[in-house]
């Protein structure tokens, strides 16, 4: 059922020695041997990807809009296969990545319909003026190009949505720019399944064979061989804050560097304000247990740090979560590498003197579990404490006990850059929540309202990133239509005769797209 290989550039080809994927859920290995990626296939891959990136770059929005549509189409129809190999690989169960698959396809429409409608080439025209005094003013017109080929990494904790077709790929391609994506070695079969649907994609809108690589990892060459490859312009990242930030450096250290996009961790602070507390502390206490358990907690965006007053508010949501929390066994996690981290930092805090265990995580060392975990420290001890800080990559969660609301606003002044922040409150929270704000408009790329940060729209106005370490680059967002910015550099064309300008900016607007002419918007007629 599957080879096993690499996908370079339309071939299936070998590496030279292979590894299998593990079953979570049993801990034995998978039957099937896949390749090992190596430097030399990076090289090929990047090379054919080069060759094609002008005419992938040049194709008309409608041509790379088609491609994006068979692709989900591909997709579909090998949904039960994908949802199978899925299961056995993640752990995750059938209807969460039969779920994922429905956003996976729906995010390539939504990037096919999105490159179509335009906006994004941020078309300008400013005509010239020949008589200016004192000087004439030349024809200036810009509009975004694609960068070039683009590195992709595959995420353990979205086998679809964040991996080989998922947002990195589709935002990539929609801009023009073909990618090389390394998998990510717990879900190799899902892999292949996706590459064979991008294949057949190709194959149905005839689209240049560069334009996609598949390449299995089995060593962390492969991955530091992208970052590194002078024809790669851009890298689309998903995964720990120590992998992202070592490619990181790999990209900006390049002779010469290039942006990389890394989403890494965050625990998201969730502040619990006193009338919210009063009212419905238990309630609360049970969104937070469902947001904080979904996917055994293995979400970038799960609300692992609460941030409350002391006091009986305080104490009715900790028994309430712990009760709750207290019935859910330990489940299969997604890699032994990430059941052994979480292991490691519940164990830490476990120990740790300046923390309470509201709640012990229960499963045994050895196994890839991971089961709920609360903690509890006080405001000045977390302060005082960086480590309290790390991201627990699973069901847990720490609360942080403020003595006032002056020291819960302090605290929000202190917290590092984030994925999300999120209040609960009432009306007569308000001022409260209003003094809050500046600083998590700060550290965080989207802020909530009596909501649970897990489940990430892809919408065109989602911010998933922020500042370090919740993302390399807080400008940026990869999910939703703002993510192609990332693969795309505004040109400008001074005094071009029309028939030498791209599409996009001559003068019959040929696109039909929305422009800014002389500093006037002008939409599609
Ligand atoms: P990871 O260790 O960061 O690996 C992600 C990808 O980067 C893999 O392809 C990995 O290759 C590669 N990589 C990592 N370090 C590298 C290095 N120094 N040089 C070259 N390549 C490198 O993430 P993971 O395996 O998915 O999970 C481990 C931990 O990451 C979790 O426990 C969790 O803390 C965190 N995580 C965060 C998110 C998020 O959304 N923010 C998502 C998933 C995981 P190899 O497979 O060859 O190592």
């Amino acid at each position: 059922m599957f080879s096993g290989k690499h996908y370079v550039a339309g071939e299936w080809i070998d590496g030279p020695d292979v590894f299998q994927a593990d079953n979570p859920s049993t801990g034995d290995k998978l039957p099937t041997k896949f390749q090992h990626g190596t430097v030399e296939i990076v090289d090929q891959a990047v090379v054919a990807a080069q060759a094609c990136a002008e005419e992938f770059a040049s194709m008309l929005p409608a041509k790379r809009a088609e491609f994006l549509r068979a692709i989900a189409d591909e997709i579909d129809a090998r949904g039960d296969e994908i949802t199978e190999i899925g299961t056995l690989e993640s752990a995750l169960p059938a209807a969460r990545l039969t779920g994922e698959r429905g956003r996976t396809v729906g995010q390539l429409r939504f990037f096919a319909d999105w490159i179509e409608e335009g906006s994004w080439f941020e078309a300008r025209i400013e005509t010239a003026q020949p008589d200016r005094q004192p000087l004439p003013k030349p024809d200036i017109r810009v509009m975004n190009k694609a960068l070039g080929p683009v590195g992709v990494f595959g995420a353990s904790n979205f086998p679809l949505a964040f991996s080989t077709a998922g947002g990195d790929t589709a935002s990539a391609l929609a801009a023009g720019c073909p990618v090389v994506f390394k998998g990510h070695a717990a879900h190799p079969g899902t892999s292949e399944v996706v590459a064979k649907a991008i294949e057949a994609a190709v194959a149905k809108t005839g689209m240049p064979k560069g334009v996609f690589s598949l390449i299995h990892g089995g060593t962390r060459k492969v991955g530091q061989a992208l970052v590194a490859h002078p024809m790669i312009k851009a890298v689309g990242f998903t995964g720990s804050t120590g992998g992202g930030r070592a490619l990181f450096d790999i990209a900006v250290s390049r002779p010469e560097p290039i942006p990389f996009y890394g989403e890494l961790g965050s625990n998201n602070p969730v502040f619990l304000l006193p009338k919210a507390m009063g009212e419905k502390a238990a309630d609360i206490a049970k969104g937070w247990v469902a947001s904080l358990t979904m996917g055994v907690g293995q979400f970038c965006t799960n609300p692992g740090l609460l941030i409350a007053l002391k006091g009986a508010d305080l104490d009715t949501f900790v028994d309430t979560a712990a009760s709750e929390l207290g019935q859910v066994g330990g489940t299969a996690m997604l890699t032994d590498r990430v059941s052994s981290a979480y292991h490691e930092v519940t164990d830490a805090m476990t120990k740790h003197g300046k923390v309470t265990c509201a709640l012990k995580r229960r499963d045994s060392d050895g196994k890839f579990e991971g089961s709920p975990a609360i903690f509890r420290t006080t405001a000045a001890d977390w302060k005082a404490n960086p480590e309290l800080a790390e991201e627990m990559f699973g069901p847990a969660g720490i609360i942080v006990e403020c003595d006032s609301v002056e020291d819960m606003i302090a605290l929000s002044t202190t917290l590092i850059g984030q994925l999300t922040a999120t209040i609960h409150m009432v009306d007569g929270d308000a001022d409260l929540a209003n003094a809050l704000r500046p600083a998590l408009e700060k550290c965080a790329g989207r802020i909530l309202i009596n909501g649970w940060p897990t489940g990430v729209e892809v919408c065109h106005s989602m911010v998933h990133g922020g500042p370090y370490p919740a993302s390399t680059d807080s400008r940026s967002t990869s999910v939703g239509s703002l993510a192609i910015k990332r693969f795309v550099r505004p040109v400008s064309y001074q005094a071009f005769p029309d028939a030498l300008l791209p599409a996009p900016i001559k003068d019959a607007n040929p696109l039909n797209i929305p422009r800014l002419v002389n500093g006037k918007w002008q939409m599609p007629g």
